[in-house]
């Protein structure tokens, strides 16, 4: 396909610009260009093909199934979108005088107490703009309290092998020390390595739940109960918390801050890269270090506070707003029985697809799972030389996004798939179809698995190469 510099021609424009509304001031000369800038040079018609092939070269969750594990792709439904592009909410600067803005701040204040009552929380923060700039928060929560109690030994953050890969790295961004201990063989944290782990030393203890398994941890209470015993704090980590809202929260299994996805539980579109929103939650005790504004109601409606000894600010002024907006309309359009309901379609849907792919393909965890769960190809490459890998660049014939590949570490052939509570039973009766399909292809024609895709706009790229050398700018012959 080519490129936007490569089509249109020279005189080719498109100019509508808004009456200047400002008074006109000459550039220095200092700051001026000496050439014009080489730009396309395009009609709206030329711009709007090619932005829709552009588009049409790119899968979405409009095109099709993206059962892609620890990410939610879930449908992100339409009025959510309706809502973020009101006047009321997009036009507003956030250093404006907050009389002018209370409807925007009401949204903000009602947000962190829906997610205080889903996590069981007291208190939450809506700076952090992802789900690992949360962790990181959550564990500068946990390094200002040991700090402000003088406790400065606890250098140690413990986070089980199946965590999230963002909370080992979060934790060493943050300056503590990571302690990885493995999991048992039933995938769940191994009590005795946490035992043996825990100490004076112990800040605190990261736990991705579900983890990324997509199992629940049966010793969930006994997980936090070791940890606060040995004096640390207990972090949830709640991306994955789709499998688990309205019907389970992580202040009463013991923990004390937490982080949510609201680009991934609470409908936001995600996936090119933002933007996204990772809101914190604490107990009281935590609170007085929280970051950034925290809304205040009275009488005479709502205020900006900043914490006793916050941590400073962790983004500008509110985080991502208009993602806080979708997260309160898709909330509010659930409801109470809405949100548990969501999770329960979400843990069925991932089920009913196990139990139809367990007949030939091997799950790495042969047990309910929650959310998402699984696969491990290692027979499948013992038997006919096919991937992980060969599977899931199969898959893209069939116009499907394949699962998340060789994640989690633990399981070395991996395909992790996560449905999602939106996708209805005959696009995941077609999913099994297509990996059956692909199973008696790699037995009858492993070569044509090797080779696959055949039908995709780009096959097998170097992905070490575009990660490390990414070409982004392009360059004029002239
Ligand atoms: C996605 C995810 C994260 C990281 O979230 P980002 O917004 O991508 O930074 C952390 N933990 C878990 C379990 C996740 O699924």
């Amino acid at each position: 396909m080519e490129l936007i510099f490569e089509i249109g021609a020279e005189g080719r424009k498109l100019s509508l610009l808004p009456e200047c509304d400002v008074p006109e001031t000459a550039m220095p000369d200092s700051l001026s260009r000496t050439a014009a800038p080489h730009l396309p040079q395009l009609s709206e018609n030329e711009i709007s093909r090619h932005y829709t092939k552009l588009a049409e070269r790119t899968h979405g969750v409009n095109n099709g199934f993206y059962p892609l594990g620890s990410c939610t792709m879930k449908y992100n439904p339409k009025v959510d979108e309706e809502a973020a592009a009101l006047p009321g909410f997009n036009r507003v600067h956030p250093l404006q005088n907050e009389k002018t803005v209370q409807g925007s701040m009401a949204v903000m204040k009602k947000l962190q107490d829906s997610l205080a009552e889903i996590t069981g929380m007291d208190e939450f923060t809506l700076q952090p703009a992802a789900g690992a700039h949360g962790e990181f928060t959550g564990l500068l929560l946990i390094k200002s309290y040991h700090t402000d109690r003088g406790d400065t030994k606890r250098n140690k953050i413990i986070v089980p092998d199946s965590a999230h890969g963002t909370n080992p790295a979060s934790a060493a961004m943050c300056g503590f020390e990571v302690v990885s201990i493995p999991s048992a063989e039933d995938g769940c944290v191994d009590l005795e390595a946490l035992k043996a782990a825990v100490g004076d030393d112990t800040a605190g203890l990261m736990l991705t739940n579900p983890n990324t398994v997509g199992l629940f941890d049966k010793n969930i209470t006994e997980i936090t109960r070791i940890v606060h015993e040995a004096g640390g704090l207990c972090y949830y980590d709640g991306a994955n918390l789709n499998a688990v809202m309205g019907i389970v929260r992580p202040g009463d299994m013991g923990f004390d801050c937490v982080h949510v996805n609201l680009h991934k539980t609470f409908s936001t579109p995600h996936g090119g890269g933002g933007p996204g929103s990772g809101p914190v939650g604490c107990k009281d005790f935590l609170k007085d270090f929280l970051p950034g504004y925290r809304i205040r109601e009275d009488e005479y409606g709502y205020h900006y506070s900043i914490a006793d000894k916050t941590m400073g600010a962790v983004k500008m002024f509110h985080g991502n707003f208009l993602v806080i907006v979708r997260a309160l309309t898709y909330i509010m359009t659930l409801g109470k029985e809405g949100i548990p309901e969501a999770s329960s379609n979400a843990v069925l849907n991932a089920n009913y697809l196990r139990k139809k792919l367990d007949d030939v393909y091997t799950m790495a965890y042969d047990t309910t799972c929650m959310h998402e769960f699984v696969m491990d190809i290692a027979d499948l490459l013992h038997e006919t030389g096919c991937s992980a890998l060969d599977v899931a660049k199969a898959m893209l014939d069939y116009g499907i996004h394949p699962p998340t590949m060789y994640f989690p570490l633990i399981v070395h052939e991996a395909l992790m798939v996560e449905p999602c509570e939106t996708e209805p039973r005959e696009v995941l009766d077609s999913f099994a179809d297509c990996l059956h399909e692909i199973y008696k292809e790699a037995h009858d024609h492993p070569e044509n698995l090797h080779s696959a895709p055949h039908h995709a706009a780009i096959g097998r790229p170097d992905e070490v190469e575009a990660a490390r050398h990414p070409v982004v700018r392009y360059s004029w012959d002239d």
